[in-house]
């Protein structure tokens, strides 16, 4: 006799009957719920982008990409065995109905001999899998639920439904196995060690009576009938939102904000969201597959610096104020709207894909359109509309250039690249040190480049991220005219933010250019040998949010401190190709959170204009972690971050700690 078994043991036709009756009602529900939701959704704005599809499910959902860049160790290999375990349990019931229905369909049963054999063997140890990650998930959530009431911290959620969630899947695996057993136990066949775990129970439970299968078998079922229509009211929807999440996603980098045009805002005589309905249906129904994980939370430099802002409770509030009409300043707190860096950890580490920055955004832009940005926000705003200089000293932009040789875009027939200075790059003090050795750096290796002087003006990025979308196109449009005007094709900047504006943002603006940052430039030059690298002895290098994880580029600054480094995106590492046999002169001194794991410096988003309590300053704990490396050097790549790394030194040592910018310590080691 061929391997097989016997389906139904024990069960009746009416028991059958009233079984299926029981599945049907109990997806129906589960259908009309998640439809009611959607009902929900669909209040927002229509979707008016391409989204991911296929390429987003695959990606983020089956290579479930986010969950294995998790920053916590145990959380990733914890997930990815419930994932791949759920999902195989979900493949096996719907093999196993195909084997036993498809002959409506002319399918034969296929549900014997090798396949049979196979199909035991791989679902009962997947089953196993599942378990063993269910139950890690229990224990890891009791230590980190114990540990976060002893910290005082709001990250994961201790919502009493997350543990029905865990209980019920628990209760399903393991009825699930006992089932298999008693199966096993009562109809034995020489086949049946197949599956391990299911025959070492059948052992363990020896043989029952007809009545006694009958039951586990029911409350097996029941179980499956509870999960499904429950399933939209626990974390658990996930599985179903997290996918259609990931299909409709929409196909931008996360440092592109959407644009508002001038016939959106005739039509809905709104600029921003002021209630939650002024979102995208995207947008809210991917609130609505929040898992309450707190990974945002983790990440957000303003709540680990002590403000109020949280960006699980910013997800929380939104989609709360979805049902309650209540405006979304209000229900998120302007405060915390206005503490955002948009430093885009959060939408990083977002499990669910939720774009939080773009929701932030979007209120901002509703608050400045009523007019409720005062101080010294509003000041750079003002400064940006009236003098493209987000400081208001358009006089001053080219003044570094005194006593070095810097050619002009308006003077120079032909060049390859504009290099883009940036309103603190020329009026900074601590940048303009950034300026001069870039150009220094140029002119040696002997690049064909100019600047723009005074015809450069602001890109608009903090007016933008501030909320005055009207002020940033302005500035845009401004830019992207010279660009023409000269035929730029390549720009080179030291200053992240203005390089993610320009590479992401100004393509809606008709400007087609290839931007690089100074360090990418620079490494090619050290590539080519046209210069030397610099030493890491005693450095420690800043990630900048906008340059190492928005625009993903985080080996060319260590590249150009000696260091021949593969960066490892999915788990945030650095990896040093030690083994390559070439020596490296002196080892970077790593931060804790480094590459697209970096921690912001408390600047971008306009924060770097805005009042910041001296003790709730990202810089401040940014700088200790700096420190904490031992180095006397800190490096950075960007000049906001230089300047609030600045304040922050100056506050936490008194010991002599040298800030300087990559190019800094390039053009040292290429002076002659
Ligand atoms: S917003 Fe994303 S990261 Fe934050 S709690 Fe929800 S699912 Fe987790
Ligand atoms: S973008 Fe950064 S600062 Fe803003 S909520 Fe997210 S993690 Fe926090």
């Amino acid at each position: 006799m061929e391997p097989t078994r016997t389906s139904y043991l024990h069960i009746t036709g009416p028991q059958k009957i009233i079984f299926y009756v029981m599945i049907a009602a109990s997806l129906a529900y589960m259908v009309w719920q998640i439809y009611e939701r959607s009902r929900q959704w669909n209040k927002g704005r229509p979707i008016d982008w391409k989204p991911l599809g296929w390429q987003g499910i695959v990606t983020f959902i089956f290579g479930q990409r986010k969950v294995q860049s998790s920053r916590t160790k145990s959380g990733a290999p914890m997930h990815m065995m419930i994932f791949y375990g759920f999902m195989a349990l979900l493949l096996a019931t719907t093999l196993l109905g195909v084997a036993e229905y498809g002959h409506v369909l002319g399918i034969p049963n296929f549900h014997k001999g090798g396949y049979y054999l196979g199909y035991e063997f791989t679902f009962d140890v997947m089953g196993l899998i599942l378990l063993i990650g269910l139950v890690w998930a229990a224990v890891r959530r009791a230590k980190m639920l114990k540990a976060q009431a002893e910290s005082g911290r709001d990250v994961l959620s201790h919502d009493p439904s997350d543990w029905s969630a865990i209980c019920l899947l628990i209760a399903l695996t393991v009825t699930g196995f006992v089932l298999e057993g008693a199966r096993m136990a009562n109809s034995p066949e020489s086949w049946d060690n197949s599956a391990p775990v299911g025959y070492a129970l059948s052992q363990v439970l020896g043989s029952m009576p007809d009545a006694g299968y009958i039951g586990i078998w029911w409350f097996h079922a029941v179980l499956v009938a509870v999960f499904f229509a429950m399933l939209p009211r626990m974390k658990l929807k996930h599985i179903v939102l997290a996918t259609i999440s990931a299909a409709k996603a929409p196909d931008r980098p996360m440092g592109h904000l959407r644009q508002i045009t001038m016939e959106e805002v005739e039509e809905t005589e709104k600029i921003g969201a002021s209630e939650a309905t002024d979102l995208s249906r995207w947008h809210l129904m991917s609130l609505d597959a929040c898992m309450t994980c707190g990974r945002c939370t983790e990440v957000c430099p303003a709540y680990g610096a002590g403000k109020s802002l949280n960006p699980k409770t910013v997800v929380s509030s939104v989609f709360g104020a979805l049902t309650t009409g209540e405006p979304l300043a209000d229900a998120v707190g302007e405060e915390n709207l206005w503490a955002c860096t948009t430093c885009n950890a959060c939408v990083e580490a977002c499990p669910a894909m939720i774009r939080h920055v773009d929701i932030i955004v979007d209120v901002r832009r509703s608050l400045v359109a009523e007019g409720k940005l005062s101080g010294s926000g509003a000041d750079v705003l003002r400064q940006t509309a009236s003098t493209g200089h987000a400081w208001g000293q358009p006089h001053a932009r080219q003044d570094w250039m005194k006593g070095l040789d810097v050619p002009l875009a308006r003077n120079t027939e032909d060049f390859e690249y504009l290099f883009w200075v940036g309103c603190a790059g020329a009026t900074d003090p601590l940048a303009v040190r950034t300026t001069k050795a870039i150009a220094k750096l140029l002119n040696k290796a002997g690049v064909s480049y100019a600047c723009l002087g005074s015809e450069e003006a602001c890109t608009g990025d903090p007016a933008r991220r501030i909320g005055d979308e009207f002020a940033f196109q302005e500035q845009a449009h401004t830019n992207s005219s010279v660009f023409k005007k000269y035929g730029v094709k390549k720009i080179v900047t030291a200053c992240p933010h203005c390089l993610n504006t320009f590479r992401n943002e100004y393509g809606d603006f008709d400007a087609d250019v290839e931007v690089l940052h100074h360090t990418q430039l620079l490494a090619e030059l050290v590539g080519r040998k046209q210069l030397v690298s610099a030493s890491a002895e005693g450095v420690t290098y800043h990630d900048p949010c906008y340059l190492a994880r928005v625009n993903n580029e985080s080996q060319a600054p260590r590249l150009l401190l000696g260091q021949r480094s593969d960066y490892d995106r999915d788990r945030g590492q650095v990896m040093y190709e030690l083994e390559t046999g070439v020596p490296v002169e002196a080892e970077l001194l790593e931060p804790e959170h480094t590459a697209h794991k970096t921690l912001c410096c408390g600047a971008g988003g306009g924060r770097m204009w805005m009042e910041e309590p001296i003790d709730q300053r990202p810089s401040t704990v940014r700088t200790k972690e700096l420190l904490a490396t031992g180095a006397k050097t800190v490096a950075a790549a960007c000049p906001f971050c230089k300047i609030m790394l600045d304040t922050g030194i100056k506050q936490e040592t008194d010991e002599e700690i040298r800030l300087v910018d990559i190019a800094e310590l390039l053009q040292e080691a290429n002076a002659e």
